[in-house]
């Protein structure tokens, strides 16, 4: 009697025709190999780039994040045009944030969005023009705020009813006007597929929609605010145009019923397009997706009897999430035996002190070898990294080359969003530079810690 072959594989992960390919949608366009089949990022060998910077390495392509940024301003302008309306692209810094790719973005003709002091402080030393700004979070303290106002910040985005008080108090203390937006919660839920109207949203962000009409009247009391309209965001990587529809849906029922009480010039629609992580996720190009959510709130205001306001987006993962590359070496490699197969472990040297997102919450990557091709034959691996977590899983499930050893480098994709921003010194691991990548050149735009870093914060060192 035959039994079915029984692996530790999920049923999402066919193995590959060829586990040394590179998916052109999950690698920067610049990916490639060469004739001995070393990966190469931006035109630069991922061998040289490791012996001149070490391992484990953050690269960042520029040419892609500029690409990117400049295909949503150009998509979203198009879209906006053919309904008579305009839309505004703020690159979310939350998903990454230096003061390179604060330039790169604005030069692209993207504003930016920033959620506390710190991210305020970056882009101000970056040279952007504050009135290009969003300032976003669900507890600014008094102290950001009025940094902000003092800055000029173009829209800070209320989230509380504490805020707005907070705000009446700088802008009559200072003789300033400021303009702002007012975040609402449209109980729509991209994770989860789930469009569905919850009555009572549990979870911090935002006002619930049955509160806003109050929150808006009070805003419209104060005279140093100019409220510009409302705010949603629904959530991260979210495919195809039906979320956005049906918050939008929601919210233009409370703007129209604020219509009654003054002009609301704006909508901003929040960010969280889907990118992808592995070969199953399937974006739609940001042109057709564009038009299909700019059509789908123009339809939604018609049906309202009601002007199209001027729309904003504000994508992080799509701009900056494919354009970067980890690059670590394998250490040890182990194989386990389990019940349903061998899962082959693979550890390298770094982890989720550099990519937390596994941990957090399960995210899926890949992984293909860097140093050279592998030769024919793939295993199921498990790349995890050097911590002290059961947890610390670099890449859960992927086909690698049976032949992978100790030594080789492996090179993760699309580590560009919310990796380095979220990356620690668990275990005192050093973070890892991020080095930007163009045309056959490499510079540092984010210097790694070193050992000295490390100790420099520790008070109990005699100095
Ligand atoms: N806007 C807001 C208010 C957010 O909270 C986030 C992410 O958490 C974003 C934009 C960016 O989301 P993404 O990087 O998925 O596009």
């Amino acid at each position: 009697m035959h039994s079915a072959v029984s692996s530790p594989a999920p049923d999402w992960l066919a193995v590959p025709d060829d586990a040394n390919d590179l998916v052109p949608e999950i690698w920067p366009a610049s990916a490639t190999r060469d004739a001995d089949g070393e990966l190469s990022l931006g035109g630069i060998g991922a061998c040289e780039l490791a012996r001149t910077y070490g391992t484990p390495l953050q690269v960042l392509d520029e040419g892609e994040v500029r690409r990117r940024a400049s295909a949503f301003r150009d998509a979203f302008d198009a879209a906006a045009a053919e309904h008579r309306t305009t839309a505004r692209v703020y690159y979310a810094g939350k998903a990454l944030l230096n003061t390179s790719i604060v330039r790169w973005v604005m030069d692209e003709g993207l504003n930016v969005d920033v959620c506390t002091g710190g991210e305020l402080e970056v882009a101000l030393a970056a040279g952007a023009d504050a009135g290009r700004l969003g300032f976003h979070g669900n507890n600014k303290s008094v102290a950001e705020l009025e940094r902000a106002v003092e800055v000029g910040v173009g829209t800070i985005i209320i989230d509380s009813e504490i805020e707005i008080e907070r705000l009446a108090a700088i802008v009559s203390r200072t003789g300033t006007t400021q303009r702002v937006m007012l975040r609402v919660n449209s109980g729509v839920h991209a994770e989860t597929h789930d469009f569905l109207a919850t009555a009572h949203e549990d979870q911090k962000f935002g006002t619930p929609l049955a509160q806003a009409p109050e929150l808006v009247a009070r805003i419209r009391e104060v005279d140093g605010l100019d409220l510009a309209g409302l705010h949603c965001h629904i959530g991260s990587q979210i495919f195809g145009v039906a979320g956005f529809r049906e918050s939008a849906a929601r919210v233009l029922d409370l703007h129209q019923e604020l219509l009654a009480g003054g002009n609301i010039p704006q909508l901003n629609l929040g960010g969280g397009f889907g990118i992808a992580y592995t070969r199953t996720d399937r974006p739609e190009p940001i042109e057709s997706l564009a038009a299909g959510i700019v059509s789908a709130v123009a339809e939604e205001c018609e049906a309202r009897g009601i002007r199209i306001p001027a729309l904003s987006f504000e994508p992080g993962r799509a701009i900056v999430g494919n354009a970067g590359v980890t690059l670590y070496e394998v250490g040890t490699i182990k194989d386990v035996e389990l019940d349903v197969g061998v899962r082959r472990y693979v550890s390298v040297d770094g982890g989720m002190s550099d990519n937390a997102r596994p941990a957090l919450y399960g995210a899926q990557f890949s992984a293909r070898l860097a140093s050279r091709a592998g030769a024919d034959g793939a295993s199921l691996v498990r790349v995890v990294g050097k911590h002290c977590e059961s947890g610390d899983i670099v890449v859960d499930h992927e086909y690698l080359p049976a032949d992978i050893a100790p030594g080789d480098l492996l090179a993760v994709p699309a580590t560009g969003a919310y990796c380095a921003a979220l990356s620690s010194n668990y275990n005192h691991v050093p973070r890892p530079p991020i080095v930007a990548v163009d045309a056959g050149e490499a510079r540092v735009i984010v210097r790694g810690e070193s050992i000295v870093d490390l100790l420099a914060r520790d008070a109990g060192i005699d100095r």
